[in-house]
């Protein structure tokens, strides 16, 4: 399958068309989503781990039935995909409060929370990925139907079912993640984007130490070992 023209380019991938019309290239860069407030960092290798990771949490979610957009893996940096519409939506499931919850909230950073909270996100980088409910998703014309908004938070909560207990039995906390979705051309919703230390949050089980891009935001330093020792406890 070979690249023709780049269609998107976003923080994290390059999406590029191919000869079949409904399939795209992903290449993931090296680049981190996140900012430390000066630079924007960039880390040799991190793309390459993310597909990893990724395809590997991808894989684990359709053996439980959940509709992915990943045909297969092409190279270190590359994945072939299903094409999608990407709904406008992130949709974030927590476990543990910290990050912007605390600070909206106040909820003290740590909290064990009653039960899994899911929450959408408009995506739109001019105003910040705003929070939004269920009634500004349909205002705005952001999904189809509340029927589609029930969906999203019932897939949400499948996926972190799987992950909680796959990451539990590895050592690691799944504190909190990003999901997207996109619709196909026969309208099935599918997971999309990616799963990775990008976009969760993985503190390890026994000293709390972060394991996602949060080092980086936080100054901790060895971002790259981080992903790494995501990455094997995946593996082992
Ligand atoms: N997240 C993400 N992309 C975003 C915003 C959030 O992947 O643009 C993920 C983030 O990594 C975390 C979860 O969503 O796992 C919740 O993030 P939060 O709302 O706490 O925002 P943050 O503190 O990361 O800015």
């Amino acid at each position: 399958m070979q690249r023709i023209n780049l269609a998107y380019e976003g923080k994290a991938k390059r999406l590029y068309t191919t000869d079949d019309k409904d399939l795209l290239i992903a290449e993931f860069k090296d680049d981190l989503t996140a900012f430390n407030g000066e630079k924007k960092g960039s880390e040799i290798g991190k793309g390459a781990l993310n597909n990893k990771i990724s395809t590997q949490i991808f894989n684990l979610l359709s053996e439980y039935g959940i509709a992915t957009h990943l045909v297969r893996v092409l190279s270190e940096n590359e994945q072939l995909i299903k094409k999608v519409d990407i709904i406008p939506l992130e949709v974030v499931v927590r476990n543990i409060a910290t990050g912007s919850l605390t600070k909206r909230l106040g909820i003290k950073d740590g909290t064990v929370l009653p039960f899994s909270l899911v929450e959408f996100y408009y995506k739109n980088d001019d105003l910040g990925d705003p929070l939004v409910n269920d009634e500004h998703c349909l205002i705005m014309g952001l999904v189809k139907s509340e029927n589609d908004l029930n969906t999203l938070r019932k897939l949400g909560r499948e996926i972190n079912s799987v992950l909680v207990k796959f990451f539990e039995a590895r050592s690691l906390k799944l504190v909190d993640f990003k999901v997207e979705f996109g619709v196909d051309k026969g309208g099935n919703i599918l997971l999309a984007d990616e799963i990775s230390p990008d976009s969760c949050r993985f503190w390890d089980a026994n000293s709390n130490e972060k394991l996602d891009k949060d080092r980086f935001r936080q100054g901790l330093g060895d971002v790259k070992v981080a992903y790494e020792e995501v990455l094997r406890r995946i593996l082992s």
